[in-house]
């Protein structure tokens, strides 16, 4: 079996299963956030009954994160009916935007979109708090209401989107049922070149297949090649997973998943005990692809789809208006670190947007030094316009106020992970994916650029 038949197999209390199967699974966590948590609450009580209990308080997990920073009171508003049930459920894992579990969200644009207005318990984007609040474990079922839950198939776990209708009923019941989706086998070797970065793998990989090449089937990622990728590196190959279709990405398990796992875990207080899964000589892919990541170069996704793959450096001819850093997929930490090295000691030409994932990525770029300054003075002192309020933003668009949006018809150079028309605001707007690096390039020439014209003589 594939990685992830072990897993559903195990989850369905099956010796075996094959692909095509049906199987009923036993879910491990419910994610779901401020957008589809209140629709999922309304399948779950019209369903359910409205006095019914949740299946399991300790195993749903629910985080505000996508239009939290807006005036919009409809958008508020979901933050409450987030609050009101956790409160009537007694739900353990709610990351609320406040800290009075009384209180009502109101954000309060007179202050502005820069400074931080969110409380001590909030956590950002649900795929990157995850991880950081010990949610992600090996060999475990992680269902989200949202597409990018893949994501967690960076730490050796099944994890996919559902929509409000199956997840209102994991809600009740803790089962859904599945079938198990064929696996395409990426087969990573050698080590990126200075300037090339995991988003770049997971851009070629779709370029490869197709932004619909992986429908319904698992990408696993495995091979000599990931032993030099960081747990980040992981999450943002698993995030993208979907924007080829595909049902769930996931990789290998080894040292550094387990220490990550472990201390994030340990850290939070989170259930410690788990069982990853290990590759089997039988395994049937219904596809396989040997990537050498020594070889690969800076590639854009253009407009309008993840699967249209160019050399950044074929695109130099293409006029920006816009640069944006951020999401689940480029907001991190170690994404901000990159965008930073190129930026450094130079100017942005374009608006350029930046939105930590996390408040910890706030604190970690406002912590870390780089000589006499930090990393936020360093990006916001060569033009960068970095938010303290760290949320999905304007990678989906959300209401006018949004920070970073595209309210007319621009070109975006972004970090994110997708570009369908209309996705990041206006829907005449175009947006090309690429890594950080790239991203950072861009910004300082006003051109799709290859990073690497500016990695001579920095460390
Ligand atoms: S950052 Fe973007 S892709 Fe990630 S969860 Fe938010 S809206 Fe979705």
């Amino acid at each position: 079996m594939t990685l992830t038949e072990k897993i559903l197999a195990r989850a369905a209390g099956k010796a075996n299963v094959q692909a095509g199967d049906n199987v009923w699974v036993k879910a491990d966590i419910l994610m779901t956030h401020d957008v589809c948590g209140p629709g999922t609450i309304g399948v779950f009580q019209r369903e359910f009954g409205r006095n019914a209990s949740v299946w399991d308080r300790n195993k749903i997990v629910i985080i505000p994160d996508h239009y939290i920073f807006t005036a919009d009171s409809k958008s508020n508003r979901n933050v409450d009916i987030l609050r009101d049930f956790v409160k009537e459920q007694g739900i353990t894992y709610f990351y609320d935007v406040i800290d009075d579990p009384n209180g009502h969200w109101v954000f309060d644009s007179a202050r502005g979109q820069l400074k931080r207005q969110y409380g001590s318990h909030y956590a950002g984007v649900c795929h990157t708090a995850l991880p950081q609040k010990g949610h992600t474990r090996p060999g475990e079922i992680l269902f989200g209401t949202d597409s990018h839950t893949c994501m967690a198939g960076a730490f050796n776990e099944f994890a996919t989107g559902i929509g409000n209708t199956d997840a209102g009923f994991v809600m009740g019941t803790g089962k859904l049922l599945l079938k198990v989706p064929e696996t395409m086998h990426f087969r990573l070797e050698g080590r990126l070149q200075p300037g090339v970065m995991a988003k770049d793998v997971i851009l070629h990989c779709i370029g490869e297949i197709g932004f619909d090449g992986a429908t319904y089937r698992a990408m696993q990622f495995d091979g000599p090649g990931i032993a030099a990728l960081s747990m980040d590196d992981r999450m943002t190959i698993a995030n993208m997973a979907i924007e080829a279709g595909g049902k769930n990405g996931i990789f290998e398990f080894d040292a550094q998943t387990q220490a990550s796992v472990d201390q994030r875990c340990q850290l939070n207080g989170t259930k410690a005990s788990y069982q990853p899964v290990e590759r089997d000589r039988d395994e049937k892919f219904v596809y396989e692809l040997t990537v050498d990541l020594s070889t690969l170069e800076p590639i854009v996704a253009c407009h309008p789809d993840p699967g249209q793959r160019k050399r950044a450096k074929e695109l130099n001819d293409v006029k920006l208006d816009r640069a944006y850093i951020g999401s689940c997929t480029g907001g991190k930490t170690s994404d901000f670190l990159e965008f930073a090295r190129i930026i450094r000691g130079r100017r942005v030409v374009i608006d350029t947007f930046g939105v930590p994932a996390t408040p910890e990525t706030v604190h970690d770029l406002q912590s870390s030094r780089w000589g006499a300054q930090t990393v936020w003075e360093i990006l916001v002192d060569a033009g960068v316009q970095m938010t303290e309020n760290a949320s999905c933003a304007a990678c989906l668009g959300g209401p006018t106020d949004t920070f970073g949006r595209m309210n007319t018809p621009l070109k975006c150079i972004s970090a994110t992970n997708r570009n369908f028309p209309g996705r990041m605001g206006h829907k005449e707007s175009q947006v090309f994916l690429a890594s950080p690096m790239t991203v950072a390039a861009s910004a300082i020439t006003g051109r799709i650029t290859d990073p690497r014209e500016f990695l001579s003589g920095r460390d």
